[in-house]
């Protein structure tokens, strides 16, 4: 499926679906295994993602890197992407843009099939439940919660969590953040384990 992904990032890169083009440095395409077992999903790039070409390199990239860490994940075990693939500066899209640019990430989850998709934030979380058809409430409500939908061919495991951006936004949000990504834990020992 590797060369469908790359295909597809070709026709990300010079994508002038949406405004938002015009913002963008290099389009942020995601990165990590085509046949990952989680994936995680974002808002969409910020001012040194949108450089790099590349998600979550930022403050809150680090931060997503330690909680990844301390679940025993790298960065390179995961898929990482996001609902918009372009220079958001304000951190917000409209839905015009979210519904130009979610078939990108439509197609990305169909070519990667992953076990677990983990949505990190608001705008995830609302994509997420659009598309398995389960009511997202609010974070406040849901975040760590493991969410189990039925698709054509597998179950699969929707876990919602706060962005890493607002942990660091918010000391109390990050005490949060991480003992929700701590309780992940024995997820990671299941997806390891069927994998020996
Ligand atoms: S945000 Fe998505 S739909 Fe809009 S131009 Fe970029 S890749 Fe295309």
């Amino acid at each position: 499926m590797s060369h469908e992904l790359e295909r597809l990032r070709k026709i990300v890169e010079e994508c002038r679906k949406c405004p938002l083009w015009k913002n963008r440095t290099k389009a942020v395409f995601g990165e990590g295994p085509p046949n990952a077992d989680i994936m995680l999903i974002g808002l969409g790039p910020g001012y040194n993602e949108d450089k790099e070409g590349r998600p979550f390199v930022g403050a809150a990239g680090k931060f997503l890197n330690k909680l990844l860490d301390s679940v025993g994940l790298k960065r390179e075990d995961v898929y990482i992407t996001n609902v918009v693939k372009c220079y958001l500066p304000e951190n917000k899209a409209t839905d015009e843009e979210i519904k130009a640019c979610t078939p990108y990430l439509d197609k990305q989850i169909e070519l990667i099939d992953p076990e677990y998709i983990i949505g990190l934030g608001n705008t995830a979380a609302e994509y997420l439940s659009r598309k398995y058809g389960f009511q997202f409430t609010s974070m406040e409500k849901m975040h760590g919660s493991v969410i189990k939908v039925s698709t054509i061919s597998k179950e699969v495991k929707i876990i919602l969590m706060y962005h890493p951006a607002a942990g660091l936004r918010n000391p109390p949000l990050r005490k949060i953040i991480e003992d929700d990504w701590g309780k992940l834990s024995h997820i990671i020992y299941d997806v390891r384990k069927e994998k020996m």
